[in-house]
């Protein structure tokens, strides 16, 4: 027997119908690339989400087309990702990051027929453009006025003008909420970029769950900054988030500088933000150096990599902003879990609450995990039994986008797993924890060493400012790590020092065997550490 509850299939556009009927005049501001701060609401974002819709069926899109974007975060991405979803095209976002070979290879690959970018990106399309084999139309995301006068590019659209002629008297268009909606490449630090392509219906229950208390906690009193890029992982899924409890949403743009965030945090009250360590470095440096406070600013999820403990220490006791350090990945849309603590952990010792913190966090309802050994066989849940993390749920990729093998493994016999590549220990609070990237992990001796806490260890350093952990060979150990230092300008901390401030963190056998200082370390395009190009770099100095 079937329920007698209507059925109402989970739409992206029903995001957007429901913000724009119920918090129409909620505020969405834009530091936009031509250098203004644009002010819209969400009534407003959805009538020129509607007008896309109509521009891009007027170009001849069908449903299932692939539009491409590069571009900041923005009230005119915001507009394409709805206009695309919302009428069964696929919204592609590629991050403008990667090297232009690996941008173009990702266009063809997706087979965008459409690319939209911002005017600081006309260069890197420009570069590209002979490259590409599907692109029928190149739209810069910006008004006639300031629209580029001269480009090797012929018949270059203008996305206002594009939409100018339209009405906006749309319905968005009902249909199965496994469509396809977007489309997001990994960044392929290990080979080629892989798709992973997000249905209606993931997003959507990836939306609801983002904004849960016990996740990212959304309210439509907050006011929220993504600096996380909507080119990663649809800005971790705020723009959704943010339409489904109807909040104020505040755009950087391209102005992620310490000194330009903090002046847009304080003139917008900003009060929840999320981004990757190294955008807090920026922030966190600037309000140091000038003495500022923060005057509404009171959470931030932290992810994509490990939250260095000392940020966290200096966000919450410095700054009072409650760091929740989370854990995802593009293949998960992107989030598996997040650090908030239960009532009993909360009458623990503070230390040990901080340390509760320092983990990745648990799962939210929609995804599964557990950690296995190299037979598939699951671990206890018991903090030490370090294995390979294996995920499913409702927003967990089950293939490759254009890829037919499945990616999927099985635990104890059970197939449906995906392997996330990250090695993670789980407690039996179900508080996971991160050790390494299968890749990155230190195999000393036949133990493993964990990358990520010998850097937290060497951040937590006053005279550090950045740190990475690499393997180097070993004769007799097979590997030991090597500490690689950036240090604080002005800093003078030496090899010794910094080697003397592992002894009575971590066992003797764990701290590294030398410290190599560098002026820079390599980030990738998503601003991780680039591991793989590091260890090349060290290859080729020594
Ligand atoms: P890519 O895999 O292309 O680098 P993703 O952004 O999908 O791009 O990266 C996901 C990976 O980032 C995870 O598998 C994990 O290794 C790492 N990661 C994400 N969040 C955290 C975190 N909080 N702590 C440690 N590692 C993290």
């Amino acid at each position: 027997m079937h329920g007698r509850m209507m059925l109402e299939p989970l739409l992206i556009s029903s995001l957007l119908r429901h913000a724009e009927r119920h918090a129409g005049e909620t505020e969405i501001v834009s530091k936009r690339v031509e250098g203004d701060l644009h002010r819209s609401n969400w009534r407003e974002v959805a009538r020129r989400s509607r007008q896309a819709a109509q521009a891009f069926a007027r170009l001849g899109c069908v449903p299932g087309d692939r539009v491409g974007t590069l571009a900041w975060n923005g009230h005119r991405h915001l507009e394409i990702y709805y206009g695309t979803s919302g009428s069964g095209l696929v919204c592609h976002t590629i991050n403008p990051r990667l090297f232009p070979e690996q941008v173009a290879w990702i266009v063809n690959d997706a087979a965008d027929r459409v690319l939209c970018f911002d005017t600081t990106f006309l260069p890197l399309v420009e570069k590209i453009a002979p490259m590409l084999t599907t692109v029928q139309y190149f739209v810069v995301m910006t008004s006639r006025a300031h629209m580029p006068a001269v480009s090797s590019l012929p018949g270059l659209l203008c996305f206002d003008d594009l939409l100018a002629p339209e009405d906006g008297g749309y319905a968005w268009p009902t249909f199965d909420e496994n469509t396809a909606s977007s489309l997001c490449y990994t960044s392929g630090t290990t080979g080629h970029p892989k798709g992973a392509l997000y249905s209606h219906r993931s997003t959507v229950l990836h939306a609801y769950a983002a904004a849960l208390p016990d996740a990212m906690a959304c309210a439509s009193r907050d006011v929220v900054l993504p600096v996380v890029p909507m080119f990663h992982v649809n800005a971790w899924g705020l723009p959704y988030a943010a339409a489904l409890v109807g909040c104020k949403l505040v755009m950087p743009g391209p102005h992620l500088d310490g000194k330009s965030l903090y002046e847009l945090f304080e003139a917008e009250q900003v009060t929840f933000s999320a981004g990757v360590p190294t955008v807090w470095l920026g922030l966190l440096n600037h309000v140091n150096a000038h003495g500022l406070k923060f005057s509404s600013f009171k959470r931030t999820v932290i992810g994509g990599s490990a939250c260095p403990p000392a940020m966290m220490a200096s966000l919450q006791q410095d700054y009072g902003v409650e760091v929740i350090h989370a854990w995802g990945m593009t293949e998960l849309s992107p989030l598996g879990t997040l650090s908030k603590l239960t009532t009993r952990q909360q009458s623990l010792p503070p230390e040990q609450q901080q340390r509760l913190l320092e983990k990745q966090g648990r799962v939210i309802y929609g995804v599964d995990m557990a950690v296995i050994d190299d037979d598939g066989r699951s671990l206890p849940c018991d903090g030490r039994s370090a294995g390979n993390l294996v995920v499913r749920g409702h927003w967990v990729i089950g293939r490759y986008f254009g890829q037919d093998d499945s990616p999927l493994v099985s635990v104890d016999g059970e197939p449906g797993w995906f392997p996330t590549g990250d090695v993670a220990t789980i407690d039996a609070d179900g508080f996971m924890q991160i050790t390494d990237r299968s890749k990155d992990v230190i195999k000393s001796g036949g133990e493993w060493i964990s990358s990520i806490e010998l850097e937290n260890i060497a951040m937590a350093h006053p005279g550090v400012q950045e740190a990475a952990v690499i393997a180097a060979h070993h004769p007799k150990w097979d590997e030991r790590p090597l500490l690689v230092v950036v240090k604080k300008p002005g800093a003078a901390v030496t090899r010794d020092e910094l080697l003397a401030f592992y002894e009575g963190r971590i066992a003797k056998w764990q701290i590294p065997d030398d410290v190599v200082f560098v002026a820079e370390l390599p980030h990738t395009a998503t601003g991780k550490l680039h591991k793989l190009r590091l260890r090349e770099q060290l290859r080729s100095d020594t």
